[in-house]
């Protein structure tokens, strides 16, 4: 039987007919799903950038050039070459070296000035100093997850070359079956909300579509994992939507229980999605729940994670190639499209996706090269889920915000510090730069911090207008000088007892976390108000605030009697902050979606608002096949 060292050889063979001789090159290996090219003389292939092209596109592989140890330049001389070449207005704040991979990894504030107008820069420097240039942004507000996902990946970096080499072998394996059926089985998050998981299956591949945690139900918290036909051993790929953790909350269990393969995600998703995760347990462990996995299981998904850029093909196993697509939902997440049995087959799963611009992210994608399936969300699938649009609810919060100020109230905003948070802050500072809402200090407390600094470090994942504001007219919002972190007790008591204010904390719905501190000091004076800009789950304190409970019980630990708080504050709600389509996007999304799919599947959202939705779809565009799976409801495609 043939092995992936064949296709190494051939792949080789042909690599080494187009080089130029000078190139001499030591080695050629996998390096995940891309070729690495090390060579002892490598500003020829720098130089011969066009030949690179055309090997890439010929082999549909991409190609990363390295330079062998015996060419790379000392470090010390390395770093005053990078010192001369780059202008100091890019602000590099750190270089590090990392042998295994010939890398000088340049930490600047801008990168874009390390990189140079097409990239001349950086070509300069490759030819100067013969370590391959890997430019990354300092984060603008310090990010305590960014650096350490960078040291884990630094430190670590003998280790990560070796998975990167076993996951490139392992997608090159020769195939032993011909593609001749496609199935997808719902593990998760099919007629319901939370724990989403699809496996997608072929004779010869297993991949894995989002792995997540249902937070708000103990007794059907995880994916069926446990099914016959689900094999840790035998899934070639993992890949995540988004950060949020009903999709990426359950991904380290995978490795906790012996998965060694890869994990496809955007940069964003995975810094966030990290963040999201060591929350998740440091939540379980206070409450007292099982952990599921340990820290040590995050750092290993980590290690495995391979970062995808929008509209980047990438082969993940012998007969899949994966694209993502920008999802409008938050920040790094993405439509999956998979190309299956080399032009059998095309499916897309829409992840959560919003269908309209919002201030922080541009709409959805709806244009495939192919597409027979589609699998969509339907959380506001019902007929009478229409939301109002961006442009009302900005209006009636900072209409509520302007009467609670000037009457010398605070507001407090619990939000979820992904997502939701970013795209009010871009509200409120907008409105108070224009001066049309009272000039007040923004307190921001909680996750939203870290979250935000992970925001401040992707630009790059952002709205095209807000991207054009950073980048070329150098205005963050998110820096602006009406926010004020906070990060102590003393400082919330101090808020507090200080002037009119507007405070947003996590988490969005009361469970938890600094938000319910301010609730409890705030909630007696009726000159305060609380808004709600998110959905609030039934159970939660927030439910109950918004169903306007006037009394609240909290126990206190060590103390035998409950606390007792009075609600007299005024409690609103505004809707249309969303990060997900409603009812009227959705079958926008339908009628939009290039080429038109010939089957449709309906999930995430409650059973009704599935089967709604997937009728509504079907009366709408004939010739259409749809449903709404049940989990476990196994779907031959093919
Ligand atoms: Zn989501």
């Amino acid at each position: 039987m043939s092995t992936y060292l064949e296709t190494l050889q051939e792949i080789k063979e042909r690599i080494k007919e187009h080089l130029p001789i000078n190139a001499m090159v030591t080695k050629i290996e996998f390096e995940g799903p891309e070729i690495a090219i090390y060579s002892k003389n490598p500003k020829v292939l720098v130089d011969n950038g066009d030949v690179i092209k055309v090997l890439a596109k010929k082999l549909q592989k991409r190609i990363v050039i390295r330079s062998d140890p015996s060419a790379r330049l000392n470090k010390e001389e390395a770093l005053k070459k990078i010192k001369e070449i780059v202008p100091p207005e890019a602000e590099i704040t750190k270089v590090v070296f990392d042998d295994n991979l010939g890398e000088a990894v340049i930490e600047a504030k801008k990168p874009g000035l390390v990189i140079g107008k097409n990239g001349v820069t950086l070509k300069e420097l490759t030819r100067a100093i013969l370590w391959r240039p890997n430019v990354i942004r300092t984060p603008p507000r310090e990010s305590k997850i960014v650096q350490l996902i960078r040291d884990i990946l630094q430190n670590e970096s003998q280790k990560r070359k070796q998975i990167m080499y076993d996951v490139g072998a392992r997608i090159h394996r020769p195939p032993v079956f011909k593609t001749e059926w496609i199935r997808v089985t719902p593990l998760g998050g099919f007629r319901e909300v939370g724990r989403t998981a699809i496996l997608v299956q072929t004779k010869e591949s297993n991949i894995l579509i989002d792995c997540g945690v249902n937070v708000g139900a103990p007794e059907h918290a995880f994916p069926a994992l446990n099914i016959p036909g689900f094999d840790i051993d035998a899934l070639d790929a993992v890949i995540v939507t988004h950060a949020h953790l009903d999709h990426s909350g359950f991904v380290p269990y995978l490795y906790k229980y012996g998965y060694e393969g890869p994990v496809y995600a955007t940069t964003a998703t995975r810094n966030l999605m990290t963040l999201l995760q060591i929350d998740y347990l440091d939540v379980a462990e206070r409450n007292g729940n099982l952990l599921p996995y340990s820290k040590k299981d995050i750092k290993k998904e980590v290690l495995h994670t391979i970062t995808l850029d929008y509209g980047e093909v990438t082969d993940i196993s012998p007969d899949v190639r994966l694209t993502l697509h920008n999802a409008g939902h938050i920040l790094g997440s993405a439509i999956v499209h998979l190309h299956i049995g080399d032009g059998l087959y095309n499916l897309a799963y829409t992840g959560d996706f919003k269908f309209a611009k919002t201030r922080l992210l541009e709409p959805a994608a709806t244009k495939f090269p192919r597409l027979e399936a589609l699998i969509i969300e339907s959380t506001y699938g019902a007929p009478n889920d229409v939301l109002p649009s961006r442009r009302e609810a900005e209006l009636k919060l900072i209409d509520i915000l302007n009467r609670v100020l000037e009457r010398g109230g605070k507001v407090l905003i619990p939000v979820l510090a992904v997502g939701r948070a970013q795209e009010v802050m871009l509200v409120l500072e907008e409105y108070m730069r224009k001066k049309k809402l009272k000039e007040a200090p923004i307190f921001i407390d909680g996750m939203i911090l870290e979250a935000t600094a992970i925001h401040t470090t992707h630009p790059e994942y952002l709205a095209t207008d807000l991207r054009e504001k950073i980048f070329h007219r150098g205005y963050n919002p998110f820096m602006a000088e009406y926010f004020e972190a906070v990060d102590s007790k003393d400082a919330r008591i101090d808020i507090i007892e200080g002037d009119p204010a507007i405070i947003m904390a996590t988490s969005g719905m009361l469970n938890g976390g600094p938000s319910v501190e301010y609730f409890k000091m705030m909630a007696s004076d009726p000159k305060n108000a609380i808004i709600f800009v998110s959905y609030q789950v039934e159970g939660t304190l927030g439910r109950r605030v918004q169903k306007g409970l006037k009394e609240i019980q909290f126990s206190t630990p060590g103390s035998a009697k409950p606390e007792l708080i009075q609600v007299n504050m005024d409690v609103y709600t505004v809707e249309g902050f969303s990060g997900h389509s409603d009812r009227k996007q959705l079958l926008k999304y339908i009628r939009r979606v290039t080429p038109k799919p010939n089957q449709i599947f309906t999930c995430h959202g409650e059973s009704m608002k599935c089967v709604n939705l997937a009728s509504s779809i079907h009366r709408m565009i004939r010739n259409v096949v749809t449903s709404a799976p049940h989990n476990l409801d196994t779907i031959r495609l093919k």
